[in-house]
């Protein structure tokens, strides 16, 4: 069999000794004679492994005992209406940076239920790097200050965040969380989609402050107040089983591996070797200011459309697929989450070296 390499923004390439795991365990989990899709939520064996899910999570993210992880559905798009329901619980002002368009879609969101201040914005330049921010424009009265810490299609992401004192800073981490070493103790909320850097598509983690659940208002739906899932332990209803045991597969497959700080030490080599060649190419260039480069989503292009065109085709049918780019960016883009192996990224180089020299 001949598995490909998967450049796609997500839904994404897993670890394929994970996947191997699920196949050994597809038809009887642990002795049980089942699959874990066809288990009870409620069942003992069920809720261990969510335990385990959860309990490897907060060791390689190294989770204080002060925050809560929530796994919930309806993706990170959900998160960006349950974030203000939650939080608009003082000023119903919000800080938001804007660094493009998933940012604008939670700020989209926000605006529904109470202001939002714009901090910061890098659409001038059609969000190719990270806007500076100037502190004291910051709302020291704001209910929360909301960033985007990767973003998935301009290929940017931050390398160090805004210190907004006592007003809680909520990420959406979809496409770099336990990609690098992150001080969780600086967030009260980070959120994200499982389907790029965590499992299957289903899955929305959430780890939140303890200290933010508990001032939804009286009038909030059951199921957008994370109390409701805190209280339940994640199971107020039944949760998206198969994409959470697949997901602690993953946890402890970076674990294995040495944890985050392992796995950000191969993402930066497999970075490197793709931005460097892109600094040195004179058909390919990625268009993101290089302190601002994500290590997870790299965007190039070349200058003609029917090279883009043709490259994308002939990268193909050699076994490296989904390189086209979004359409707001145009050309190709690589998504290489941790998933992806380096020797993925190294075909990818030389495919383009090839194909550079015969199109010269
Ligand atoms: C993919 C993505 C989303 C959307 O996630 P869904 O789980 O499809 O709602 C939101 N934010 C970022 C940064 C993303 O990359």
């Amino acid at each position: 069999m001949e598995r490909v390499y998967n450049f796609a923004a997500g839904p994404a390439m897993l670890p394929l000794e994970v996947l191997k795991k699920a196949q050994d365990e597809l038809l009887s989990y642990k002795g049980s004679g089942m699959s874990v899709m066809e288990m009870s939520h409620r069942s003992g064996i069920f809720k261990e492994i969510m335990a385990t899910t959860k309990a490897t999570l907060k060791e390689v993210m190294n989770i204080p005992d002060n925050y809560k992880v929530l796994f919930l559905q309806g993706g990170a798009s959900l998160q960006f209406a349950m974030v203000p329901v939650n939080l608009f619980r003082k000023t119903r002002k919000a800080d938001y940076i804007n660094t493009g368009a998933w940012s604008k879609k939670a700020m989209k969101e926000a605006k529904k239920l109470g202001t939002v201040n714009v901090i910061a914005t890098s659409e001038d330049k059609n969000f190719t790097y990270i806007p500076k921010w100037d502190a004291s424009q910051f709302s020291p009265d704001a209910d929360y200050f909301h960033i985007t810490s990767n973003n998935t299609i301009f290929g940017t992401r931050y390398t160090k965040f805004p210190a907004t004192g006592n007003v809680p800073l909520v990420a959406d981490m979809s496409s770099n969380i336990l990609s690098e070493v992150v001080d969780v103790s600086k967030f009260g909320i980070i959120y994200a989609g499982a389907q790029k850097n965590i499992g299957p598509a289903g899955l929305t983690v959430v780890i939140i402050r303890e200290d933010l659940m508990g001032y939804a208002p009286e009038s909030t739906l059951t199921m957008l107040d994370y109390k409701t899932h805190a209280d339940a332990d994640s199971a107020f209803n039944t949760p998206p089983c198969y994409s959470l045991y697949i997901s602690g597969l993953v946890f402890q497959w970076i674990k294995d591996m040495g944890g985050v700080k392992e796995v950000e030490k191969r993402n930066r080599e497999k970075a490197n070797l793709l931005y460097n060649f892109l600094d040195e190419s004179k058909m390919f260039r990625n268009p993101v200011a290089p302190e601002d480069r994500s290590l997870m989503n790299v965007p190039f292009i070349t200058d003609s459309d029917d090279l883009n065109t043709r490259f994308i085709k002939e990268a193909t049918s050699t076994g490296l697929l989904e390189l086209k780019g979004h359409r707001s960016v145009g050309g190709m883009r690589a998504s290489i989450y941790n998933a992806m192996p380096v020797e993925g990224v190294k075909k990818l180089v030389e495919f383009m070296k090839k194909f550079e020299m015969q199109n010269a």
